[in-house]
């Protein structure tokens, strides 16, 4: 025997540590979460009873609160403002049709979505049809309804001129366009470069085609835009164009439209401040664009509409998952692991967020440093890498905050089906307003060749 492997294994004695209740975070708020038992005074519990769990809750009075802010905050700055719902952040009909009823257009970047927006009776030349993907079928049907064509790519620009050939109508055409905006990486690959001059080649092109007519300027500038000045660079930016354009065939473009991308108050993974604090708010936002056009020097009757299209900040407060407890484990290296019964299959916006989770009932005040992970087979199901909460129990019940925008869009069917989404309305009424999947959603697409349907084991 060598010395080495004679050496005695060390060893360490076992520590007994204390359970931290209620300590002061890198904040200097308590590490506490209170009971969220109700949303909108409706008892978590009875809607877990009646729609089962995992399920997801919209609150129809905070869609209608949030937008009204939103509106507010642009319509006291600028004469003529129009929102255009996002169809793709929360196309699900009953969220629409809020957004609808407030008085918000349609924008959509597919076929799927312009079809779901007219079946929702959206009026043509109300819908913004965005996006790379339009064929010429869909555009067909875009300039008859006289809805506003949001140009991509040159290729569409030429889909175009050779479809108004025949058209009975012009088409009604805005074209997207990218910038620097100081923020990076860029988001160059949708619609016309400015600083290259790529936007501009455009607009001549639309301004030399009789069959279309230029009626507004369009960018997108990113998602999540934590600085608002961003915004302000964009709108001088779509300005200069506008102004442009009235210079050279003393044409007025009627709006600019500055896309989305106003950051909700969602914690984006690994930030130090919480979103609460970080996001600039729709003030802020309205503040840089209104400012920056309306000091650009159009003159009082050459304004263009300002439409926004916000998504995500329009719609993520409202939404809320609740969800169950599976189990409580011990990982090897001595963490807390609760796994619940949603993963990131419906909960998407967790590879983006550090969603806030609050127990859905009374809890211990011991807290601890845990994983939170999802019931799928697959090592990304992870849902908080590392939260502190409460110890729960197998079976309470559990509630994730602001997840409105783009999980029940994006979810995905992976071994188990996509679960009910109530709405809760303004008198605190529930109502289901998309139905839980079952097993026949999914087996009806399926077709068996005749030689595979039996077999013998
Ligand atoms: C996705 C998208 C939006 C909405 O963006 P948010 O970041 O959710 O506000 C608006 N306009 C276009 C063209 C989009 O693609």
């Amino acid at each position: 025997m060598t010395a080495e492997s004679k050496a005695k294994v060390r060893y360490e004695r076992p520590i007994i540590r204390k359970m931290n209740s209620g300590l002061m975070n890198k904040f200097g708020t308590r590490t506490e979460y209170a009971p969220t038992s109700h949303i909108d005074s409706v008892p978590v519990k009875r809607i877990i009873q009646e729609y089962g769990s995992p399920c997801f809750v919209i609150s129809e009075r905070t869609l209608r609160k949030t937008y009204q802010s939103a509106l507010r905050a642009f319509k006291t700055r600028y004469p003529k403002v129009q929102f255009a719902w996002s169809y793709k952040t929360n196309y699900i009909d009953a969220v629409c049709n809020v957004f609808h009823q407030e008085g918000s257009w349609a924008e959509v970047v597919s076929g799927f979505e312009y079809e779901k927006a007219i079946r929702n009776g959206v009026p043509g030349n109300k819908i913004i049809f965005n996006g790379p993907d339009k064929s010429t079928d869909e555009l067909k049907r875009a300039i008859e309804n006289e809805s506003l064509i949001h140009i991509d790519h040159f290729d569409e620009l030429y889909d175009l001129i050779e479809i108004t050939e025949t058209s009975k109508k012009k088409a009604k055409v805005a074209i997207r366009v990218n910038m620097d905006v100081g923020v990076y990486p860029l988001w160059d690959r949708f619609g016309f470069n400015y600083e290259s001059y790529q936007a501009w080649q455009a607009i001549v092109k639309i301004m030399n085609c009789d069959r279309m007519e230029l009626v507004g300027l369009h960018c997108h500038i990113g998602t999540f835009m934590l600085t608002s000045n961003a915004y302000s660079v964009a709108a001088s930016k779509l300005c200069d164009l506008a102004y442009n354009i009235k210079l050279k065939w003393n044409k007025s473009i009627q709006y600019l439209d500055l896309g989305g991308g106003f950051a909700s108050t969602n914690t984006l993974r690994g930030s130090y401040l919480p979103g609460s604090d970080s996001s600039p708010g729709f003030d802020d936002y309205a503040e840089a664009i209104t400012s920056t056009i309306l000091n650009f020097g159009f003159k009082q009757e050459d304004l263009p509409l300002l439409i926004l299209e916000t998504g995500r900040a329009m719609v993520d407060d409202a939404g809320y998952l609740l969800g169950t407890v599976l189990a409580n484990k011990r990982l090897s290296d001595g963490r807390r692991a609760t796994i619940m019964d949603f993963g990131v299959n419906i909960l998407f916006t967790a590879f983006w967020y550090e969603h806030k989770i609050s127990p859905a009932q009374e809890f211990t005040h011991h807290t601890e440093e845990m994983v939170v992970y999802g019931p799928l087979c697959m090592n990304i199901d992870k849902i908080r890498e590392s939260v502190s909460l409460p110890l729960l129990s197998r079976g309470d019940h559990v509630v994730v905050h602001k997840v409105g925008a783009y999980n029940m869009t994006q979810w995905m069917q992976f071994i188990a089906m996509r679960p009910n989404v109530v709405m809760i309305d303004a008198k605190g009424e529930v109502h289901k307003i998309r139905e839980r999947e079952t097993i026949d959603t999914l087996t009806g697409l399926e077709l068996k060749p005749d030689h595979l349907k039996t077999f013998k084991l």
